[in-house]
């Protein structure tokens, strides 16, 4: 509303609209958050802040990291598809479908070279804790 622009309460609400005269500030919220980043229908690289339907290995070559270190360096779960929910859905339903999502069930530790090395620890990822947090912070309400 008028009243809320006139206050200055609508900067702090949508960091999207202030983003736009300052990019790099913008791109600082979504940082510390990475899960807003992820959209229905886009997802924003946190290096470039471009949207895209789905960050692509391409993209990522030209900042310099792969699809394994952009996640890690943001703090995205292992396993979060570089995609927005609506293709991320799609993919999903495809992969079911196909047989796919049985197969991806395996035991990490025993598929994955990386987490054998340290000993099948883990990091605890920023979206994880944030995820952790939001979880404890609703059941606090008695869930939603
Ligand atoms: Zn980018």
């Amino acid at each position: 509303m008028d009243r809320a622009e006139a206050t200055g309460v609508s900067v702090m609400l949508e960091p999207f609209a202030a983003s736009k005269s300052r990019p790099e500030d913008w791109l600082a919220v979504l940082c510390r958050d990475p899960r807003r980043a992820v959209e229905e229908e886009q997802i924003v690289c946190l290096v470039c802040g471009a949207r895209f339907r789905q960050l692509t290995n391409t993209h990522l070559r030209g900042h310099g990291v792969s699809a394994g270190e952009y996640k890690q360096r943001f703090g995205y779960n292992r396993g979060r598809p570089l995609m927005c929910h609506a293709l991320s859905r799609l993919y999903a339903e495809r992969a079911v479908q196909s047989g796919l999502a049985s197969r991806i069930r395996s035991r990490p530790i025993v598929a994955d070279p990386e987490l054998r090395r340290r000993g099948g620890m883990r990091p605890v990822t920023l979206e994880e804790l944030l995820t952790r947090r939001d979880a404890r912070r609703a059941a606090g309400r008695g869930g939603p």
